[in-house]
Protein backbone atom coordinates (compact mmCIF):
# COMPACT_ATOMS: atom_id res chain seq x y z
CA UNK A 1 0.00 0.00 0.00
CA UNK A 2 2.03 3.31 -1.18
CA UNK A 3 1.65 6.18 1.28
CA UNK A 4 1.77 9.74 -0.69
CA UNK A 5 1.86 12.89 0.33
CA UNK A 6 -1.63 15.12 -0.50
CA UNK A 7 -1.40 18.47 -0.88
CA UNK A 8 -4.23 21.01 -0.55
CA UNK A 9 -3.87 24.43 -2.03
CA UNK A 10 -4.50 27.96 -0.29
CA UNK A 11 -6.06 30.82 -1.82
CA UNK A 12 -5.18 29.48 -5.66
CA UNK A 13 -8.62 28.25 -6.25
CA UNK A 14 -10.00 31.56 -6.13
CA UNK A 15 -7.99 32.93 -9.15
CA UNK A 16 -9.97 32.11 -11.97
CA UNK A 17 -8.93 31.88 -15.56
CA UNK A 18 -4.79 32.33 -13.66
CA UNK A 19 -5.33 29.33 -11.93
CA UNK A 20 -3.17 26.83 -14.05
CA UNK A 21 -0.74 29.04 -14.17
CA UNK A 22 -0.63 29.13 -10.21
CA UNK A 23 -1.22 25.43 -9.78
CA UNK A 24 2.19 24.92 -11.99
CA UNK A 25 3.96 26.98 -10.10
CA UNK A 26 2.81 25.96 -7.04
CA UNK A 27 4.00 22.12 -8.72
CA UNK A 28 7.66 23.46 -9.19
CA UNK A 29 7.75 24.75 -5.91
CA UNK A 30 6.99 21.64 -4.25
CA UNK A 31 9.03 19.90 -6.31
CA UNK A 32 12.26 22.19 -5.14
CA UNK A 33 11.21 21.83 -1.44
CA UNK A 34 11.35 18.01 -2.08
CA UNK A 35 15.00 17.99 -4.06
CA UNK A 36 17.14 16.15 -3.68
CA UNK A 37 14.00 13.65 -3.18
CA UNK A 38 12.57 12.83 -7.18
CA UNK A 39 9.01 12.22 -6.07
CA UNK A 40 6.47 12.51 -8.90
CA UNK A 41 4.43 15.48 -8.18
CA UNK A 42 0.82 15.69 -10.15
CA UNK A 43 -2.47 17.41 -10.23
CA UNK A 44 -5.47 15.62 -10.19
CA UNK A 45 -8.86 17.60 -9.66
CA UNK A 46 -8.28 20.24 -7.02
CA UNK A 47 -5.36 18.79 -5.28
CA UNK A 48 -1.38 18.10 -5.71
CA UNK A 49 0.33 14.53 -4.91
CA UNK A 50 3.71 13.57 -4.44
CA UNK A 51 3.87 9.44 -5.38
CA UNK A 52 7.47 7.88 -4.75
CA UNK A 53 8.54 9.72 -1.60
CA UNK A 54 10.36 6.94 0.42
CA UNK A 55 9.08 5.87 3.08
CA UNK A 56 11.25 6.96 5.65
CA UNK A 57 11.41 10.22 3.73
CA UNK A 58 8.07 10.90 4.31
CA UNK A 59 8.17 13.31 8.08
CA UNK A 60 11.09 15.32 6.89
CA UNK A 61 9.46 15.85 3.20
CA UNK A 62 5.95 17.22 5.17
CA UNK A 63 7.74 19.27 7.63
CA UNK A 64 9.43 21.14 4.29
CA UNK A 65 6.23 21.33 2.71
CA UNK A 66 4.74 23.19 5.45
CA UNK A 67 7.02 25.96 4.57
CA UNK A 68 6.19 26.08 0.90
CA UNK A 69 3.40 28.85 0.36
CA UNK A 70 0.53 28.30 -1.36
CA UNK A 71 0.17 25.20 0.43
CA UNK A 72 -3.21 25.08 2.98
CA UNK A 73 -2.15 21.58 4.35
CA UNK A 74 -0.99 18.07 3.86
CA UNK A 75 -1.90 14.54 4.57
CA UNK A 76 -0.11 11.47 4.70
CA UNK A 77 -2.69 9.21 2.95
CA UNK A 78 -2.58 5.28 1.88
CA UNK A 79 -2.98 5.19 -1.55
CA UNK A 80 -5.32 2.10 -2.70
CA UNK A 81 -7.30 1.21 -5.59
CA UNK A 82 -11.06 2.45 -5.38
CA UNK A 83 -11.87 -1.09 -4.32
CA UNK A 84 -14.42 -1.15 -1.25
CA UNK A 85 -12.26 -4.19 0.15
CA UNK A 86 -8.98 -2.22 -0.28
CA UNK A 87 -10.39 0.73 0.93
CA UNK A 88 -11.46 -0.60 4.18
CA UNK A 89 -8.41 -2.32 4.75
CA UNK A 90 -6.94 0.52 4.35
CA UNK A 91 -8.64 2.69 6.69
CA UNK A 92 -8.05 -0.49 9.04
CA UNK A 93 -4.31 0.00 8.85
CA UNK A 94 -4.55 3.70 8.99
CA UNK A 95 -6.56 3.64 12.42
CA UNK A 96 -4.37 0.93 14.06
CA UNK A 97 -1.84 2.81 15.95
CA UNK A 98 -4.15 5.20 17.50
CA UNK A 99 -6.36 2.09 18.45
CA UNK A 100 -3.66 0.62 20.64
CA UNK A 101 -3.02 3.18 22.84
CA UNK A 102 -5.75 4.75 25.47
CA UNK A 103 -9.09 3.22 25.74
CA UNK A 104 -12.09 5.51 24.39
CA UNK A 105 -10.17 7.32 21.43
CA UNK A 106 -13.04 8.93 19.82
CA UNK A 107 -13.37 9.06 15.72
CA UNK A 108 -15.46 10.45 12.76
CA UNK A 109 -15.38 9.05 9.00
CA UNK A 110 -15.47 11.61 6.39
CA UNK A 111 -15.70 11.23 2.51
CA UNK A 112 -15.47 12.74 -0.18
CA UNK A 113 -16.09 11.40 -3.83
CA UNK A 114 -15.00 13.15 -6.61
CA UNK A 115 -15.70 10.51 -8.51
CA UNK A 116 -19.32 10.19 -8.38
CA UNK A 117 -18.96 6.81 -10.43
CA UNK A 118 -18.34 5.05 -7.06
CA UNK A 119 -20.98 2.88 -6.39
CA UNK A 120 -21.28 3.87 -2.63
CA UNK A 121 -22.30 7.40 -1.80
CA UNK A 122 -20.18 9.48 0.45
CA UNK A 123 -22.86 8.66 3.01
CA UNK A 124 -22.66 4.95 2.63
CA UNK A 125 -18.60 5.32 2.86
CA UNK A 126 -18.90 6.67 6.18
CA UNK A 127 -21.31 4.68 7.82
CA UNK A 128 -19.92 1.57 6.45
CA UNK A 129 -16.51 2.30 7.49
CA UNK A 130 -17.56 3.61 11.28
CA UNK A 131 -19.31 0.06 11.64
CA UNK A 132 -16.02 -1.67 10.20
CA UNK A 133 -13.38 0.00 12.93
CA UNK A 134 -15.48 -0.26 15.36
CA UNK A 135 -15.50 -3.85 14.56
CA UNK A 136 -11.67 -4.10 14.33
CA UNK A 137 -10.97 -1.88 17.27
CA UNK A 138 -13.50 -2.17 20.07
CA UNK A 139 -12.50 0.27 22.39
CA UNK A 140 -12.98 2.84 19.89
CA UNK A 141 -16.00 4.47 19.73
CA UNK A 142 -17.55 7.35 17.42
CA UNK A 143 -18.28 11.33 18.18
CA UNK A 144 -19.47 12.92 15.45
CA UNK A 145 -19.48 16.24 16.71
CA UNK A 146 -15.67 15.98 18.05
CA UNK A 147 -13.79 13.67 16.95
CA UNK A 148 -10.07 13.23 17.96
CA UNK A 149 -9.24 11.16 14.75
CA UNK A 150 -10.68 11.79 11.12
CA UNK A 151 -10.63 8.76 9.21
CA UNK A 152 -11.28 10.23 5.74
CA UNK A 153 -11.53 8.55 2.34
CA UNK A 154 -11.08 10.44 -1.02
CA UNK A 155 -12.54 8.67 -4.29
CA UNK A 156 -10.17 10.27 -7.26
CA UNK A 157 -10.26 9.93 -10.91
CA UNK A 158 -7.38 7.12 -10.46
CA UNK A 159 -7.37 6.33 -6.89
CA UNK A 160 -8.56 6.35 -3.24
CA UNK A 161 -6.82 7.98 -0.63
CA UNK A 162 -7.30 7.06 2.52
CA UNK A 163 -5.93 8.77 5.63
CA UNK A 164 -6.55 10.60 9.60
CA UNK A 165 -5.57 14.07 9.74
CA UNK A 166 -3.66 16.93 8.20
CA UNK A 167 -0.66 19.39 8.70
CA UNK A 168 -0.88 23.03 8.30
CA UNK A 169 0.78 24.50 5.81
CA UNK A 170 1.88 28.16 5.36
CA UNK A 171 -1.13 29.70 3.18
CA UNK A 172 -0.11 32.35 0.80
CA UNK A 173 0.85 31.83 -2.88
CA UNK A 174 3.29 30.40 -4.56
CA UNK A 175 6.37 32.50 -4.98
CA UNK A 176 7.50 33.91 -8.46
CA UNK A 177 3.47 34.75 -8.85
CA UNK A 178 3.61 38.08 -8.07
CA UNK A 179 7.04 39.67 -9.09
CA UNK A 180 10.21 40.36 -7.61
CA UNK A 181 10.73 42.57 -4.32
CA UNK A 182 14.01 43.62 -2.43
CA UNK A 183 14.32 43.19 1.33
CA UNK A 184 16.96 45.49 3.19
CA UNK A 185 18.20 42.41 5.93
CA UNK A 186 19.98 43.97 9.05
CA UNK A 187 20.18 40.89 10.97
CA UNK A 188 17.88 42.56 13.45
CA UNK A 189 14.85 40.53 14.57
CA UNK A 190 12.14 42.54 11.85
CA UNK A 191 13.32 42.33 8.44
CA UNK A 192 13.71 38.66 8.23
CA UNK A 193 10.08 38.67 9.54
CA UNK A 194 9.37 41.28 6.78
CA UNK A 195 10.94 39.20 4.19
CA UNK A 196 8.98 36.43 5.31
CA UNK A 197 5.28 38.28 5.15
CA UNK A 198 5.74 39.69 1.45
CA UNK A 199 6.98 36.13 0.16
CA UNK A 200 3.71 35.00 1.53
CA UNK A 201 2.66 36.89 -1.01
CA UNK A 202 3.78 35.16 -3.70
CA UNK A 203 6.57 37.59 -4.04
CA UNK A 204 10.32 36.03 -5.01
CA UNK A 205 12.98 38.20 -2.40
CA UNK A 206 16.09 39.56 -3.77
CA UNK A 207 18.20 40.63 -0.15
CA UNK A 208 20.41 43.36 0.51
CA UNK A 209 23.07 43.77 3.72
CA UNK A 210 25.25 46.82 4.38
CA UNK A 211 28.10 46.36 6.52
CA UNK A 212 30.75 49.01 7.39
CA UNK A 213 33.78 46.97 8.56
CA UNK A 214 35.72 47.31 10.46
CA UNK A 215 33.63 48.69 12.75
CA UNK A 216 31.24 45.73 11.89
CA UNK A 217 32.24 42.08 12.50
CA UNK A 218 33.14 38.98 9.72
CA UNK A 219 30.61 37.62 12.61
CA UNK A 220 27.71 40.15 12.10
CA UNK A 221 28.02 39.11 8.48
CA UNK A 222 27.67 35.80 8.57
CA UNK A 223 24.82 35.97 10.99
CA UNK A 224 22.76 37.87 7.72
CA UNK A 225 24.08 35.41 5.80
CA UNK A 226 22.16 32.74 7.88
CA UNK A 227 19.36 34.75 8.63
CA UNK A 228 19.02 34.99 4.90
CA UNK A 229 18.88 31.12 4.42
CA UNK A 230 16.56 30.60 7.18
CA UNK A 231 14.00 33.34 4.61
CA UNK A 232 15.41 31.20 1.71
CA UNK A 233 13.69 28.14 3.66
CA UNK A 234 10.38 29.81 2.88
CA UNK A 235 11.08 32.45 -0.12
CA UNK A 236 13.07 30.35 -2.27
CA UNK A 237 16.49 31.26 -3.69
CA UNK A 238 17.60 34.53 -2.84
CA UNK A 239 20.28 37.00 -4.45
CA UNK A 240 21.75 38.91 -1.21
CA UNK A 241 23.61 41.53 -2.50
CA UNK A 242 26.24 42.51 0.39
CA UNK A 243 27.59 46.58 0.01
CA UNK A 244 30.64 47.64 1.64
CA UNK A 245 28.61 50.94 3.07
CA UNK A 246 32.13 52.45 5.85
CA UNK A 247 32.76 54.98 3.67
CA UNK A 248 29.27 56.47 3.12
CA UNK A 249 28.69 55.91 6.67
CA UNK A 250 32.02 57.80 7.41
CA UNK A 251 31.54 60.78 5.65
CA UNK A 252 27.99 61.22 6.76
CA UNK A 253 29.45 61.61 10.21
CA UNK A 254 31.90 63.90 8.96
CA UNK A 255 30.18 66.75 6.66
CA UNK A 256 26.68 66.16 7.74
CA UNK A 257 24.57 67.65 10.80
CA UNK A 258 25.59 65.08 13.76
CA UNK A 259 21.66 65.00 15.00
CA UNK A 260 20.52 63.80 11.29
CA UNK A 261 23.11 61.00 10.44
CA UNK A 262 20.68 58.77 11.15
CA UNK A 263 18.20 59.56 8.83
CA UNK A 264 20.64 60.40 6.52
CA UNK A 265 22.33 56.78 6.58
CA UNK A 266 18.65 55.48 5.93
CA UNK A 267 18.40 57.53 2.93
CA UNK A 268 21.48 55.96 0.93
CA UNK A 269 20.62 52.82 2.09
CA UNK A 270 17.66 53.28 0.13
CA UNK A 271 19.00 54.81 -2.84
CA UNK A 272 21.17 52.55 -3.16
CA UNK A 273 19.10 49.29 -2.82
CA UNK A 274 16.72 51.16 -5.64
CA UNK A 275 19.68 51.36 -7.92
CA UNK A 276 20.72 47.07 -7.34
CA UNK A 277 16.51 47.01 -7.10
CA UNK A 278 16.03 48.40 -11.10
CA UNK A 279 19.09 46.18 -12.28
CA UNK A 280 17.83 43.14 -11.12
CA UNK A 281 14.18 43.24 -11.43
CA UNK A 282 13.03 44.11 -8.43
CA UNK A 283 9.94 46.35 -8.38
CA UNK A 284 9.81 47.27 -4.57
CA UNK A 285 11.61 47.82 -0.87
CA UNK A 286 11.12 45.76 1.54
CA UNK A 287 11.60 46.91 5.36
CA UNK A 288 10.96 46.05 8.52
CA UNK A 289 10.40 49.00 10.16
CA UNK A 290 7.31 49.80 12.15
CA UNK A 291 5.84 53.10 13.33
CA UNK A 292 6.95 54.84 16.37
CA UNK A 293 9.62 51.68 16.97
CA UNK A 294 12.97 53.80 17.43
CA UNK A 295 13.79 57.52 16.43
CA UNK A 296 14.46 56.69 12.76
CA UNK A 297 10.96 55.09 12.45
CA UNK A 298 8.91 58.30 13.82
CA UNK A 299 6.17 59.02 10.86
CA UNK A 300 8.36 61.87 10.21
CA UNK A 301 11.83 59.71 9.52
CA UNK A 302 10.10 57.29 7.40
CA UNK A 303 8.51 59.67 5.28
CA UNK A 304 12.12 61.34 4.84
CA UNK A 305 13.33 57.73 3.92
CA UNK A 306 10.59 57.32 1.33
CA UNK A 307 11.32 60.54 -0.09
CA UNK A 308 14.62 59.41 -1.38
CA UNK A 309 13.68 56.72 -3.60
CA UNK A 310 10.67 56.30 -5.89
CA UNK A 311 10.21 52.83 -5.66
CA UNK A 312 7.30 51.86 -3.51
CA UNK A 313 8.70 50.71 -0.01
CA UNK A 314 6.60 47.75 1.21
CA UNK A 315 6.92 47.81 5.14
CA UNK A 316 4.30 44.96 5.93
CA UNK A 317 5.40 45.31 10.11
CA UNK A 318 4.17 48.81 9.98
CA UNK A 319 1.29 48.66 12.45
CA UNK A 320 2.81 45.53 14.57
CA UNK A 321 3.91 45.84 17.84
CA UNK A 322 7.58 44.42 19.11
CA UNK A 323 6.17 41.31 21.12
CA UNK A 324 3.96 40.72 17.91
CA UNK A 325 6.92 40.72 15.48
CA UNK A 326 9.23 38.40 18.12
CA UNK A 327 5.71 36.01 18.22
CA UNK A 328 5.87 35.98 14.39
CA UNK A 329 10.27 35.69 14.10
CA UNK A 330 9.61 32.64 16.85
CA UNK A 331 7.05 30.80 14.65
CA UNK A 332 9.24 31.26 11.47
CA UNK A 333 12.42 30.48 13.41
CA UNK A 334 14.49 33.52 12.89
CA UNK A 335 14.35 34.74 16.39
CA UNK A 336 17.31 32.64 17.72
CA UNK A 337 19.52 33.61 15.40
CA UNK A 338 18.35 37.23 15.21
CA UNK A 339 19.32 38.04 19.09
CA UNK A 340 22.87 36.97 18.30
CA UNK A 341 24.82 40.07 19.86
CA UNK A 342 26.43 40.68 16.77
CA UNK A 343 26.47 45.24 16.08
CA UNK A 344 24.77 46.28 13.04
CA UNK A 345 25.98 49.25 11.19
CA UNK A 346 22.95 51.24 12.28
CA UNK A 347 23.80 50.72 15.54
CA UNK A 348 27.71 51.70 15.45
CA UNK A 349 27.07 55.23 15.18
CA UNK A 350 23.82 56.46 16.85
CA UNK A 351 23.84 60.08 17.57
CA UNK A 352 23.31 61.02 20.86
CA UNK A 353 20.56 62.86 19.87
CA UNK A 354 19.00 62.10 16.74
CA UNK A 355 16.22 64.30 15.19
CA UNK A 356 12.55 62.39 15.97
CA UNK A 357 10.85 65.26 13.52
CA UNK A 358 12.96 65.40 10.65
CA UNK A 359 11.90 67.48 7.20
CA UNK A 360 12.32 66.61 4.11
CA UNK A 361 13.30 69.89 2.72
CA UNK A 362 15.96 70.16 5.48
CA UNK A 363 17.79 66.36 5.39
CA UNK A 364 17.76 66.96 1.46
CA UNK A 365 19.88 70.06 2.01
CA UNK A 366 21.98 68.30 4.44
CA UNK A 367 22.44 65.72 2.08
CA UNK A 368 23.75 67.71 -0.59
CA UNK A 369 26.34 68.94 1.64
CA UNK A 370 27.92 66.14 0.13
CA UNK A 371 28.22 64.79 -3.28
CA UNK A 372 27.20 61.08 -2.79
CA UNK A 373 27.06 59.93 -6.18
CA UNK A 374 30.91 58.44 -6.36
CA UNK A 375 30.50 57.07 -3.29
CA UNK A 376 27.39 55.56 -4.27
CA UNK A 377 28.76 54.07 -7.23
CA UNK A 378 32.08 53.05 -5.49
CA UNK A 379 30.05 51.00 -3.20
CA UNK A 380 27.69 49.49 -6.07
CA UNK A 381 31.10 48.76 -7.83
CA UNK A 382 32.30 46.53 -4.79
CA UNK A 383 28.85 44.79 -4.28
CA UNK A 384 29.21 41.36 -3.67
CA UNK A 385 26.40 38.67 -4.70
CA UNK A 386 25.75 35.59 -2.67
CA UNK A 387 23.36 32.80 -4.42
CA UNK A 388 21.44 31.80 -0.57
CA UNK A 389 19.04 28.87 -0.88
P1 LIG B 1 15.72 45.05 12.35
O1 LIG B 1 15.31 44.22 13.49
O2 LIG B 1 15.20 44.53 11.04
O3 LIG B 1 17.19 45.32 12.34
P2 LIG B 1 15.31 47.53 13.68
O4 LIG B 1 14.13 47.66 14.50
O5 LIG B 1 16.62 47.26 14.32
O6 LIG B 1 15.01 46.46 12.54
P3 LIG B 1 16.55 49.69 12.19
O7 LIG B 1 17.88 49.19 12.59
O8 LIG B 1 16.18 51.11 12.39
O9 LIG B 1 15.36 48.87 12.84
O10 LIG B 1 16.33 49.36 10.70
C1 LIG B 1 15.10 49.54 10.08
C2 LIG B 1 15.07 48.74 8.79
O11 LIG B 1 16.11 49.20 7.94
C3 LIG B 1 15.37 47.27 9.01
O12 LIG B 1 14.21 46.55 9.32
C4 LIG B 1 15.95 46.89 7.68
O13 LIG B 1 14.92 46.66 6.73
C5 LIG B 1 16.72 48.13 7.27
N1 LIG B 1 18.15 48.05 7.68
C6 LIG B 1 18.70 48.48 8.82
N2 LIG B 1 20.04 48.23 8.85
C7 LIG B 1 20.33 47.61 7.69
C8 LIG B 1 21.53 47.09 7.10
N3 LIG B 1 22.70 47.13 7.73
N4 LIG B 1 21.44 46.52 5.88
C9 LIG B 1 20.27 46.47 5.23
N5 LIG B 1 19.11 46.94 5.73
C10 LIG B 1 19.13 47.50 6.94
MG1 LIG C 1 18.42 46.86 13.17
Amino acid sequence: MEKVILVRYAEIHLKGLNRPFFERLLVDRIKQALNPIKANVTREQGRIFAYGVPEEEIERCVDRLCRVFGIHSVSVARCVEKDWNAIREAAIEETRPYASGADGLTFKCFARRADKRFPMTSEQICRELGHELLEAYPNLSVDVHHPKLPVTVEIRQNNAFVYTGEVLGAGGMPVGSNGKAMLLISGGIDSPVAGYMIAKRGVMLDAIHFYSYPYTSERARDKVIELTKLVARYAGRINLYLVPFTEIQLTIYDKCPSTETTVLMRRLMMKIAERIAKDTGSLALITGESIGQVASQTIESLCVTDDAVSMPVFRPLIGFDKEEIVEKAEKIGTFETSILPYEDCCTVFVPKHPVTKPKVDKLRESEALVDFEPLIEQAIAATERMDIR
